[in-house]
């Protein structure tokens, strides 16, 4: 499904569109011109889904090149290892990230605790990625002709990153699970899910001014949505939580 001119949406699960699997976050193709790229990998349940939603869009698999991870929870990442084994694709995520996606950590990744709550069934497995590009706040990330700027965002979860890019006059979010659409966050009581630092990115995200966001999960914003993340901000300010997705 095209949502911009270089947007694409390809996947998405229970907390989104149901375009493919239920256990996929928001997976979004990035078209380059010369080369494309995923955000997010999906849960790697039934990938296939999302070959076919990016074949759809009339896109060659052959084009798409890289898979940036926003951070290694298993809707996100889980997915990872299909893309690189089957279709050759560069995986990019954090450094801090990286070894728990190489090793298929389910502790790290809390993948163990969301088993235990039951937001998984018990054999859904996380297999082991290696990383081949690590990145860091500043860093750029080219994509054929477009570049996407990478911001540290912790908060919902440690080695978390969201990416920024402009397309055309406006300034766009991935946002990963950082915040959604109506000021909403996911905090959830996992180990790395610390609210002091998710108040700080979503600061530093309300300071950047995006009109569009492309969260995780749930609907996408291709406007004011500086609008929508300043009403977390303000609740965070508030030292309440905004609510959860
Ligand atoms: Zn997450």
């Amino acid at each position: 499904m095209r949502i911009s001119e270089r947007v694409s949406l390809v996947g998405s699960g229970k907390f989104g569109m149901e375009l493919s699997d239920p256990t996929d976050c928001n997976v979004y193709l990035l078209d380059g011109g010369g080369e494309c790229a995923l955000v997010d990998a999906g849960g790697g349940v039934e990938p296939e889904r999302i070959v076919r939603r990016i074949e759809g869009c009339g896109m060659a698999m052959d084009r798409v090149r890289t898979c940036i991870l926003t951070h290694a929870h298993a809707d996100h990442a889980a997915g990872a290892s299909y893309w690189r084994e089957r279709y050759g694709m560069k995986i990019v995520a954090s450094a801090e990230a990286a070894p728990w996606l190489a090793r298929g950590d389910m502790d790290k990744t809390s993948l163990n605790a969301a088993k235990r709550g039951g937001v998984y069934p018990p054999d859904f497995a996380f297999p082991a990625c290696p990383v081949d590009l690590t990145v860091a706040e500043g860093d750029r990330i080219r994509v054929g002709d477009l570049s996407l700027d990478v911001i540290d965002a912790p908060g919902h979860a440690r080695g978390h990153i969201a990416l920024a890019l402009m397309e055309g006059e406006d300034r766009s979010l991935f946002a990963g699970d950082t915040v959604f659409a109506g000021g909403k966050i996911v905090a959830q009581r996992v180990w790395d899910c610390i609210i002091e630092e998710y108040a700080e990115t979503v600061a530093k995200l309300h300071r950047l001014r995006f009109d569009r966001l492309y969260p995780g999960h749930g609907p996408f914003l291709l406007s004011r949505a500086s609008v929508h993340i300043e009403k977390a901000h303000l609740i965070f300010e508030r030292l309440e939580l905004p609510p959860n997705l």
